[in-house]
């Protein structure tokens, strides 16, 4: 997971200050301390983490904050709307053009992902904003560049202007447009050159290719593994071509997070965008709150919900919820939530949204939990459907079948049987006491 080790300090730092009855003000100065490190360490541009941490600690020793009833969740709730705010406050949105189409320009060093980013998020905006894409091949000095562009927009079914690599970008993206108004287009994403370093001769030509082409966003891209060099590089692009906002991406390396930490404050433009791997559907809009908030530990439920919608059937959802609150719950049905919540995406990324999971990752044997799931999903295939509605049946010849069958022993089928009947139990009582408290009827 990005930020990985900067979480893990953080959360060490939160977990000492979290439960105090009472804080001081040399508490917070030792937080502020410790806070100040972790953000270096995960290279974070010094002058944002001087600024960052004055903040903390002069809102920290604020009198409402050590007086109140929880000094030690205002603090942690001071740390939040700060680390918030220094990804930029509010989550900012797409500006699409009134008139179409709407142009985005994709700038940055080569290998950041420009390309990829294009063609995702030309994949994205024609999904959530219904629109018709076209992508103009407008590197004409990376040799594979252009061949990339095409590929991704065969996959995606999205068409690419190009007119090969021997005729001057300003003139192909110039023609390009023309191409998107005659096949009415109302999106038109331009991929740009990139080179190894800033240099004058790209500045121009992205100069010229900004005027021809009257962009609604100039997105500049930046590689999050390259720490805080992407903000110098920020820095030069927003003062030539003034930037609308930037995509991260290959946030789902292990990333330090000092680039995404410090390109706001220091450019003062947003990440609108964050790409989460190779994949086309890797991208995820920025939402500022929901990440300070996964980095502390505090779970990314809303992104979690999202997810969970995106891939939940919602009738098969209902169906489920009955099945739960009469106690008819079977091994089978198990076993379809189970698929339920793989669907989502591996495991370890979901914990990483979940409140509290900073406690479990220590362990940091999330594959050997993967492979556990396997087995349970092995043994219960392995069932009959006799046995799958009525686990009550399965003695020890049953037992032994089954093991053999999904290549467990008996004491992991044992295992498997009393978690199942605890959880029934465990509804059992649950459903029970909802129904006292509203006198039998649970429904509304
Ligand atoms: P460009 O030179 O800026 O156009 O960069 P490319 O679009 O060719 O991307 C460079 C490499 O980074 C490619 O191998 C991409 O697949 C990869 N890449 C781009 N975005 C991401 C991302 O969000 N996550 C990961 N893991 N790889 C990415």
């Amino acid at each position: 997971m990005a930020f990985e080790s900067l979480a893990d300090r953080l959360q060490a730092t939160m977990k000492k200050i979290r439960g105090k009855g009472k804080v001081s003000e040399a508490d917070v100065k030792q937080m502020a301390r410790e806070v100040r490190l972790a953000l270096l360490e995960a290279d974070v541009n010094f002058k944002v983490v001087k600024s960052f941490v004055k903040r903390i600690q002069e809102r920290a020793v604020g009198q409402d904050v050590l007086k109140s009833l929880t000094p030690g969740q205002q603090v942690i709730k001071v740390v939040q709307e700060e680390l918030t705010e220094l990804m930029g406050g509010e989550q900012t949105r797409l500006n699409l053009a009134l008139k179409p189409p709407t142009v985005i320009l994709f700038v940055g060093l080569q290998g950041a992902g420009k390309t990829t980013s294009a063609a995702k998020l030309a994949n994205y905006i024609r999904k959530m904003h219904n629109k018709k894409p076209l992508m103009i091949a407008a590197d004409i000095y990376r040799p594979a560049a252009i061949k990339q562009l095409q590929t991704l927009g065969s996959q995606l079914s999205i068409p690419v202007f190009s007119l090969g690599d021997q005729i001057n970008p300003v003139e192909i993206v110039r023609q390009g447009l023309e191409q998107a108004s005659a096949d009415h287009n109302d999106l038109v994403m331009i991929d740009t050159a990139g080179r190894l370093h800033v240099d004058d001769a790209l500045m121009d030509e992205l100069e010229q290719i900004k005027a021809v082409s009257h962009p609604d966003e100039i997105f500049l891209v930046v590689d999050a593994m390259t720490g805080q060099d992407a903000v110098n590089v920020a820095n030069t692009f927003n003062e030539r071509l003034d930037l609308t906002g930037v995509i991260m991406t290959k946030l789902d390396g292990d990333t330090r997070g000092g680039a995404a930490l410090s390109i706001r404050s220091v450019t003062g433009k947003p990440i609108k965008f964050v790409g989460m791997g190779e994949k086309m559907d890797a991208l995820e809009p920025f939402h500022p709150d929901r990440m300070a908030s996964r980095i502390l530990g505090m779970g990314d439920v809303l992104s979690l919900i999202e997810k969970a919608q995106a891939s939940v059937d919602e009738e098969r959802a209902k169906e489920m919820e009955q099945k739960l609150r009469s106690v008819s719950f079977t091994l089978d049905d198990f076993l379809e939530q189970i698929g339920q919540i793989r669907k989502m995406g591996p495991l370890q990324d979901l914990l990483s949204m979940m409140p509290g999971a900073g406690k479990l990752k220590g362990m940091k044997n999330m594959q050997i939990d993967e492979k556990k799931i396997d087995q349970v999903e092995a043994m219960i295939r392995s069932m009959t459907p006799l046995e799958k509605n009525d686990p009550e049946v399965i003695n020890a010849s049953r037992k032994k079948r089954i093991a053999l069958g999904s290549g467990t022993s008996i004491a992991d089928v044992n295992r498997l049987l009393k978690q199942f009947k605890d959880m029934k139990k465990m509804m059992k009582q649950f459903m029970g006491k909802t129904k006292g408290k509203k006198r039998g009827n649970p429904f509304n």
